[in-house]
């Protein structure tokens, strides 16, 4: 196995996801690292792995990715999972890959499982262009801001979320976006698979009908705001960019901008700089 740090994809529940490759890759590193060796060993115990692991978590990525990133550069080679799917997405990682990067050591990427494309290619909701937003805040006001912040989002935006914030999290959504096109998708590839679409109050509803939606992984895709309600967002950008900027620098304004009302930094600042000409 050519040394490189291989950034491998496992299953997200159904173990017949993990590719080919992916078990090469497993069978063939000197080493893996794992957010959780208990967890990863169930694993590669189903697929006769014997490979040594070692752990890699958020409370010990920076130390452990030294030590790792030594190895590799020397001549050994490395793997990296994490407990589902795609590491690095919404799990630990990019410590380490922005540091062999740094470091001028290879990383390869081999893809597989991931619940955002998951959910986003079996929802029935718009899946063109998008944006991940991950786990939404748990305190109350800062999750409704987070949301609010997409109103006029034109892209589809995709949240996961967890059994115990699920209801909740559809609930200040309901508020916020109240007839926007939802679909929510529970336990992907494994037994209790569902997908369900309808408007964001009517999967409020039905969750909250059905105790037995509450269980399980989540993922959320949220259909992006209609063209006439993008272009109210862009109106609106201009007028407050337009005051911020009688008392701010554009680089100050865009980021109040971007943050209180959604979309990038970068396009709050073309929009402060086309006013300024
Ligand atoms: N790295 C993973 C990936 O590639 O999707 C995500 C890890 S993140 C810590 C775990 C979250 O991903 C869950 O809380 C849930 O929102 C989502 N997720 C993972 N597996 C899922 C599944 N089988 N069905 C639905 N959502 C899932």
């Amino acid at each position: 196995m050519e040394s490189a740090i291989y950034i491998v994809a496992t299953p997200i529940g159904n173990l017949g996801d993990l590719s080919f490759r992916a078990l090469e890759v497993l069978n063939g590193v000197d080493l893996i690292a794992a957010e959780d060796t208990r967890h990863t060993r169930r694993l590669l115990d189903h697929f006769d792995v014997s490979t040594k692991m070692c752990s890699l978590h958020e409370h010990n990525e920076r130390e452990r990715a030294e030590e790792l990133i030594k190895a590799v550069a020397e001549g050994s080679s490395l793997a990296l999972v994490s407990d589902a799917g795609t590491p690095l997405i919404s799990d630990p990682g990019h410590i380490l890959v922005s540091m062999a990067r740094d470091a001028g050591v290879k990383v390869v990427p081999v893809p597989g499982a991931c619940a955002i494309t998951a959910a986003l290619c079996a929802s029935g909701v718009p899946c063109g262009r998008f944006v991940f937003e991950g786990f939404l805040p748990a305190k109350a006001l800062a999750k409704k801001a987070c949301l609010e912040a997409y109103l006029y989002e034109s892209k589809t935006v995709v949240f996961y979320e967890s059994p115990h914030r699920v209801l909740d999290t559809l609930s200040v959504m309901s508020e916020v976006f109240a007839d926007r096109t939802l679909a929510l998708a529970r336990e992907l590839t494994k037994r209790f698979e569902t997908i369900y679409r309808g408007s964001v109050v009517e999967v409020r509803d039905w969750v909250e009908e059905d105790t037995n939606q509450q269980k399980g992984e989540f993922v959320l895709v949220l259909a992006g705001a209609s063209e006439e309600r993008a272009q109210v967002g862009d109106d609106e950008k201009v007028r407050v960019m337009r005051r911020l900027l009688k008392d701010l620098p554009p680089k100050a304004a865009s980021a109040i901008v971007a943050d209180l009302m959604g979309g990038s930094k970068k396009e709050a600042y073309n929009i402060a700089l086309s006013l300024r000409e």
